[in-house]
C-alpha cells in the first residue's frame, strides 16, 4: 500500500499556522498519542542571527492541537556538536528565546532534550548501515510519542534537511551526533583524513583564532612555527569542529565520503523509530523559506525556490521525497544560490535536481533516502493527497470560534463610541491625478 502524504499548497489563505493544524487533522498525527500522553514536538529554533527557521507561532498551532487532542505537548531541540551559538542548554536557551522559542510565545514548555552539555541521552540499538548504536536525546526518548516539525530546506552536509534529517541528527545527543558524523568511525572517520600540516598558513589565516582557540580537548592547534598545524587523535573526541574548516587543505576528506556522511542520518532517524515505536511517531514539513543551507547557520540567504507548502506523513521517507520531487518540478528563484556560477547540473532549471549541485561538493540528494529505505524507515513509494480547505471558524483563536470578534466588544463600543470629532477631517487637497502620477 502507497504512503500517504497530505499536502497543502502555499497561497494564502489560509495562513500557514492553519495549514499545518488542518494537516494535523488530515493525517491524523493524533493517532499517535493517547490523552495523557507526554508528546515531543521536535523542532529547529534556529541560530543566532538565522531567519529562515520556523516561525513560533507555526510551532504554536500544533501545541494547540496536541492540547485539544489530549496531549502533554513540550517544545524541543538538542544542543549542537561544534561550537556555535547552541553548544550548551543555556546557550541554547538564550538563542532559542532571541528567536521567539519561549513558553509564552509556544503555549508549553521549550526544553533543551539532551541536557546541559548535550550528554543526557540514552544508547539505542540500531540494525543500520554505518552503526550498530547510537544516543538519542533523553527526553525525546522518555516521551510518548513525537511529532517532528520540520523546515525543508538545503544543508551543507546532508544535500537537504527534512524529516529524516531532524531525527537523524536533531533527535541525537552531542554524543549521538558524534556517532551520526561518523567522526570516530574506525574506517571513514577524521582518521582517516589525509592531513597536510604544511599548508597552514598560520597568523596569515583569517580564521587562524579559531583554529587556535576552538578544540576543547587540545587535541588541534597551532604553534608560532612551521609546520603551524597540529593534531592528536588519540585525544579528539570527535567534535567535528576542525573538520569543518577544511578549505583550507590542511584536512582533506577522502573522496566519496560527502555521499556517505548523509546516509548515516538515516540510522539515527531509525534509532528514534526503535526509542519510540514507528506508530507514535508523525511528521510535518514545511517547504517554506526554502534556504540553500541549514537553520544551523547564522545567516539564511535568498530563498532558493518559491515556497511550496505544507506536507504531512506518519512516513518520514514519502514524506521527504515527496518534497524533493515537488522541489525539482520548480524552477529556482533568481539571484539564489542555484544561479550561483560554475553550479553543475543546471539546478535552477524546473526538472533538474535542487539540492545535489548547490553546495561546496556534489552532494546526492538522494543519499539520505536511499539509506533510510535500507534501514527500514519508510517507503519511497507515495500517494499525494491534496488537503481540503477548512471550515473558515474552526483555526481562529478559540474565544472566536463560535462568535466573530465584534460580538464580544459590542458592550465596551456602546459605552465609547470610536466616532471622531467632526474637525479631524479636511476636504481632500490633492487629486487623484496628482497622486498616482510617477514624480
Ligand atoms: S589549519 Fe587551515 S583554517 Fe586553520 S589556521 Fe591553518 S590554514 Fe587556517
Ligand atoms: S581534533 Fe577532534 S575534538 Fe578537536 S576540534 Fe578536531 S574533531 Fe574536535
Amino acid at each position: 500500500m502507497k504512503a500517504k502524504v497530505y499536502w497543502f499548497d502555499a497561497r494564502a489563505p489560509p495562513s500557514y499556522v492553519e495549514k499545518g493544524q488542518r494537516l494535523f487533522e488530515e493525517a491524523g498525527l493524533a493517532e499517535c498519542f493517547n490523552k495523557g500522553d507526554s508528546v515531543a514536538i521536535k523542532a529547529h529554533c534556529g541560530d543566532w542571527n538565522n531567519t529562515g527557521y520556523l516561525r513560533p507561532n507555526i510551532v504554536a498551532g500544533i501545541v494547540e492541537m496536541v492540547k485539544e487532542y489530549g496531549g502533554e505537548p513540550f517544545v524541543c531541540d538538542t544542543t549542537t556538536l561544534y561550537w556555535r551559538t547552541r553548544i550548551t542548554e543555556q546557550d541554547l536557551l538564550k538563542t532559542a528565546a532571541r528567536n521567539g522559542y519561549t513558553e509564552a510565545t509556544l503555549g508549553c514548555p521549550f526544553i533543551v532534550a539532551d541536557g546541559d552539555i548535550g550528554l543526557n541521552d540514552v544508547k539505542v540499538d540500531v540494525d543500520g548501515n554505518f552503526f550498530r548504536s547510537t544516543y538519542i536525546a533523553r527526553s525525546i526518548a522518555n516521551a510518548d510519542a513525537m511529532i517532528a516539525l520540520s523546515h525543508f530546506k538545503g544543508h551543507g552536509m546532508g544535500s537537504f534537511g527534512g524529516a529524516i534529517k531532524n531525527l537523524g541528527i536533531g533527535c541525537c545527543s552531542k554524543r549521538g551526533k558524534v556517532v551520526t558524523h561518523l567522526m570516530l568511525h574506525p574506517t571513514l572517520g577524521l582518521g582517516s583524513w589525509e592531513f597536510h600540516p604544511e599548508k597552514c598558513v598560520g597568523k596569515e589565516c583569517p580564521v587562524y583564532q579559531r583554529c587556535t582557540e576552538d578544540c576543547p580537548v587540545d587535541a588541534f592547534w597551532l604553534t608560532e612555527e612551521k609546520p603551524y598545524a597540529h593534531r592528536d587523535l588519540e585525544k579528539c573526541m570527535g567534535c567535528i569542529d576542525c573538520g569543518m574548516r577544511r578549505g583550507c587543505g590542511v584536512l582533506v576528506r577522502p573522496l566519496g565520503h560527502e555521499q556517505i556522511y548523509p546516509a548515516a542520518f538515516a540510522d539515527s532517524a531509525r534509532a528514534v523509530l526503535n526509542v519510540l515505536g514507528e506508530e507514535h511517531v508523525g511528521f510535518i514539513n514545511y517547504a517554506i523559506d526554502i534556504s540553500p543551507e541549514c537553520d544551523c547557520a547564522g545567516h539564511s540567504d535568498n530563498w532558493i525556490l518559491p515556497n511550496l507548502g505544507i506536507f504531512a506523513s506518519k512516513d518520514m521517507v514519502a514524506i521527504d521525497k515527496a518534497c524533493l520531487d515537488m522541489v525539482d518540478e520548480s524552477p529556482a528563484v533568481p539571484n539564489s544560490r542555484p544561479f550561483d556560477e560554475g553550479k553543475p547540473g543546471e539546478p535552477w532549471m524546473a526538472g533538474h535536481e535542487k539540492f545535489t549541485n548547490i553546495h561546496a561538493v556534489v552532494i546526492s540528494q538522494w543519499s539520505q533516502i536511499n539509506a533510510a529505505v535500507r534501514v527500514g524507515c519508510g517507503s519511497l513509494d507515495y500517494e499525494l493527497v491534496e488537503a481540503s480547505p477548512a471550515p473558515s471558524l474552526r483555526f481562529m483563536m478559540p474565544k472566536f470560534r463560535n462568535h466573530y470578534p465584534g460580538y464580544w466588544d459590542r458592550r465596551k463600543f456602546r459605552l465609547q463610541s470610536l466616532r471622531p470629532d467632526p474637525s479631524c477631517y479636511r476636504e481632500p487637497r490633492m487629486t487623484v491625478e496628482e497622486l498616482i502620477k510617477k514624480p
